[in-house]
């Protein structure tokens, strides 16, 4: 890596690399980023479809550090807990975390948009519709590919973050060494859509995620602030209960009546929006090194999660709000920055792929369940008793930044072994207010 380098050329313009461009505008760098799509701006995606996101603590103190909260307290809507849906319709609410924390719905166009303005601003160049195809890694130089010609630009460094199928990712793992892996689950998503209902009024609960767990599949739902909620459907790609056997309109109805009743008579435009979107796959990509020759890989290049813990998007911000520590500890030397990033953030990493796939089984499975519901009380009062001391593990994750991805992992190991012997108590439904607390505790 070049220790002191002038032009940084970032590929991808989504989420991260127009985070990381502002980032480094303002350090003084001559920041150009290369994306393939159309400008967001002038063209719509989708279908007019609106995507959103859960942002939480790490995504907001990064968007902080650039002066872009502002934009999350305008145009987000804050969601306090999980609000569960049974087969009957019966709803129970379980907040995220203590009061007044809460997690946010953001629509992904408009924080994109936000971004890439900002960094206009700050003076990044950006070229839209550029595909880059190639990265020759000995001279620093990219290829890409704009309508029918091809360019290319030689450049000091560069970064990937053309997202979960990077092509900067591909270019490295042809150089030896490079780890690489990715693992799809049976699983796939759609994204599917509640109108607001007469007057604008929000159908469901305004300020909650939505959940209807089924054990093998489940539908999410997420606010939006025109009271619309962008649902997702994840289902087995294959199999007896899977995307593959709903292939006719009424296949559809029938699966959606009888799985989710209370919410299908707010849907619609269901067959439509299950017609016209499409069905995505769900995977995880781990690789290493992240840094080679004069390249980093950041955001879903570096690290592909699963979306269910929530946090793809929040670990692509910290990844940008670390690295620019790094550049101010080490005096903008680059190859002691990027040698430092990836050994600090690898296993943070992997440590949130793995919560993610496991948080997956929660959702899906475990939320509706009486024994779920009640460990979460007994944590929750843990917390209450000893707020330094227990942390649960979502709170660690979502609400607090200063422990690391890698940390909570660890230590929410551990509490669950703990919570299991806790939930072996005879009868700790009707006693568990009477529980010795501080022994509990003690053995973290
Ligand atoms: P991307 O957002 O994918 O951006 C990559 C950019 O690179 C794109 O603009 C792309 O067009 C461009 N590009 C790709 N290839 C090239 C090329 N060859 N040349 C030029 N440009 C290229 N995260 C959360 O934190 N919270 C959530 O609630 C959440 N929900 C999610 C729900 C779903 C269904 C999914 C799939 C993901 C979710 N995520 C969530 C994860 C989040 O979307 C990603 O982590 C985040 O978008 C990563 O940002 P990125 O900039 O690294 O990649």
């Amino acid at each position: 890596m070049k220790k002191n380098p002038k032009r940084v050329t970032i590929v991808g313009a989504g989420l991260v690399g127009s985070l990381i461009s502002i980032y480094l505008a303002k350090r003084g760098y001559e920041v150009t980023v290369f994306e393939s799509r159309y400008d967001m701006r002038t063209h719509a995606f989708g279908g007019g479809r609106s995507i959103n996101l859960a942002l939480s603590t790490r995504g907001i103190r990064a968007l902080e550090e650039v002066g872009l909260a502002e934009h999350t307290k305008e145009h987000a809507v804050p969601m306090n807990g999980r609000m569960m849906h049974n087969t009957q319709g019966h709803l129970t609410f379980q907040p995220y975390g203590e009061q007044g924390q809460y997690i946010n719905s953001i629509s992904r166009t408009g924080l994109n948009m936000a971004l890439v303005a900002e960094a206009e601003k700050k003076g990044v160049k950006f070229q839209f519709e550029h595909r880059c195809l190639n990265v020759d890694l000995d001279k620093t130089e990219l290829t890409f590919q704009f309508f029918g010609s091809t360019k290319h630009y030689p450049t000091d460094v560069i970064i990937g973050a053309d997202g979960m199928f990077s092509s900067i990712r591909g270019a490295m793992k042809g150089s030896d060494p490079f780890d690489y892996s990715e693992h799809y689950v049976e699983h796939g998503y759609k994204e599917l859509r509640i109108p607001p209902q007469e007057g604008g009024r929000f159908p469901i609960e305004k300020n909650a995620l939505h959940i209807w767990p089924r054990e093998s599949f489940m539908l999410i739902a997420l606010p939006n602030p025109d009271a619309t909620f962008t649902c997702t459907l994840f289902l087995p790609l294959e199999g007896e209960m899977s995307f593959a056997q709903l292939k006719s309109p009424e296949k559809i109805q029938a699966f959606f009546e009888k799985s989710f009743p209370d919410a299908t008579p707010l849907m619609p435009t269901l067959i439509e929006d299950f017609r016209d979107n499409p069905t995505s796959s769900l995977v995880t990509i781990r690789c290493y090194p992240w840094a080679k020759h004069d390249v980093l890989l950041m955001g879903d290049a570096a690290h592909g999660i699963v979306p269910f813990y929530g946090q793809g998007m929040n670990a692509g911000f910290e990844d940008c709000r670390i690295f620019n520590h790094l550049l101010n500890q080490f005096d903008d030397d680059w190859e002691s920055a990027c040698t430092e990033f990836q050994r600090l953030r690898k296993p943070d990493a992997d440590a949130i792929a793995q919560l993610a796939l496991d948080n997956f089984v929660e959702m899906r499975d475990l939320v509706g369940t009486a024994d779920f519901l009640l460990r979460k009380q007994i944590e929750a009062r843990l917390h209450e008793l000893y707020p330094k001391r227990w942390i649960p593990l979502y709170s660690m994750v979502t609400f607090h930044d200063h422990v690391r991805y890698s940390e909570a992992y660890e230590t929410g190991k551990k509490q669950k072994k703990i919570m299991d012997q806790v939930m072996k108590t005879p009868e700790i439904a009707a006693h568990w207010a009477s529980l010795n607390f501080e022994e509990i505790v003690n053995q973290l």
